[in-house]
């Protein structure tokens, strides 16, 4: 059974920044994914485009080429799968890490189909695995989502959108310009303030002239195979209804973190505890890469502002090495 130098969990794009530094470094290393490689952005909706341009997405100053300056999902996909070949990154895919454990001089992994043990481990497992639930009755009916791909499915249905962030509000703009038939169903009191500042308008004209209907301050109660009921301010409001998409957020595995002896913040937050300079964590020699840092704030990273993570953990890896 080798020993490696580092293991990085996590395939997304900062996890293949972490290999590309650690690989400079002639360190014995691998990367182990539990879907294809950068899997987020793979279930990501088809027709999605990022919010950043291009060049803010590159990883090790490897240029990034797109039609127009905002790149689509599928482009992402071909910049990092060409990144990660062309490098002949060690990454095993279909491969799901179960347990992490310290040991004496580092630490022991398990996956669902290997055991290793290495002296160092990056974290960078993202957030987009678990979503954040409804725990309403009905929610396990297969008409429920809570992940959007295409409108196509939606064309002359009843959808409920259940949320009003950047998921929500592409999804509900989509579904009803491929001519489904889209209610909103919003917590608060307005659409959300981190939508996309060039989509906002869109979404706020289409609930005003009531192409869009919208449900401010409400929240779903129930869901049945034909109907849902919704908790309105106006009071209790069964629809017809054919399918939900709830696009209410996702959140980090916080058991396998804390498994792994990470500590947390005490407030809502959920904050792993780490070193702002080495993103090294309360364990020694596991450090925390990418959207992960910020607990329960999935929007504080991104890959944009935390694709300098590999860097500076490729720094403190080589410095406690000398
Ligand atoms: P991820 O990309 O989530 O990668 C984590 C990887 O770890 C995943 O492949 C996952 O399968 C794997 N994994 C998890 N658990 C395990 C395990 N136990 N064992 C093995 N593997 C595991 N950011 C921007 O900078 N610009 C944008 O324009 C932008 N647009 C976005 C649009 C959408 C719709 C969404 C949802 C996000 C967007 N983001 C954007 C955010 C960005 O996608 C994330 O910040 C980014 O994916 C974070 O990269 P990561 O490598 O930290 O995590």
């Amino acid at each position: 059974n080798l020993h490696l130098d580092v293991l990085i969990i996590g395939a997304g794009p900062i996890g293949i920044a972490c290999a590309l530094e650690i690989k400079k470094q002639n360190l014995n290393y691998v990367v182990l994914e539990k879907g294809a490689l950068t899997n987020s952005l793979f279930n990501y909706p088809l027709n999605m485009t990022f919010f950043s341009t291009s060049e803010k997405l590159e990883i090790d100053n490897i240029p990034f080429i797109s039609n127009n300056p905002k790149p689509t999902r599928n482009e992402a996909l071909e910049y990092y799968r060409r990144v990660t070949t062309s490098n002949a990154l060690n990454i095993n895919l279909y491969e799901t890490v179960t347990d992490l454990n310290k040991t004496e001089h580092g630490f022991k992994i398990q996956s669902d189909k290997a055991s290793y043990s290495a002296t160092n481990v990056i974290i960078a497992t993202g957030f987009y695995g678990l979503p954040n639930l409804l725990n309403v009755p009905g929610e396990d009916l297969p008409k429920v989502f809570h992940y959007y791909k295409e409108a196509h499915p939606f064309t002359l249905q009843d959808v409920a959108v259940v949320g009003a962030s950047n998921s929500s509000v592409d999804a509900a703009l989509e579904i009803y310009r491929k001519g489904g038939h889209v209610t909103m169903i919003v917590r608060g009191e307005a659409i959300g303030e981190r939508v996309k500042y060039w989509v906002k308008p869109d979404i706020e004209n289409r609930i005003e002239e009531g192409s869009i209907k919208a449900y401010f301050n409400s929240e779903i109660k129930a869901i049945k195979p034909t109907e849902i009921s919704i908790n309105t301010p106006e009071g209790e409001k069964t629809i017809a209804n054919d399918f939900v998409m709830a696009l209410t957020g996702y959140q980090p595995n916080f058991k396998f973190l804390a498994n792994a002896g990470i500590e947390f913040s005490e407030d809502e937050k959920h904050i792993p505890s780490y070193n702002f300079e080495t993103m090294e964590s309360n364990v020694k020699g596991l450090y925390l890469a990418g959207v992960i840092c910020g607990g329960m704030e999935t929007h504080k990273w991104f890959i944009e502002n935390s694709r300098v993570h590999a860097k500076m953990i490729a720094k403190a890896i080589e410095n406690k090495a000398d």
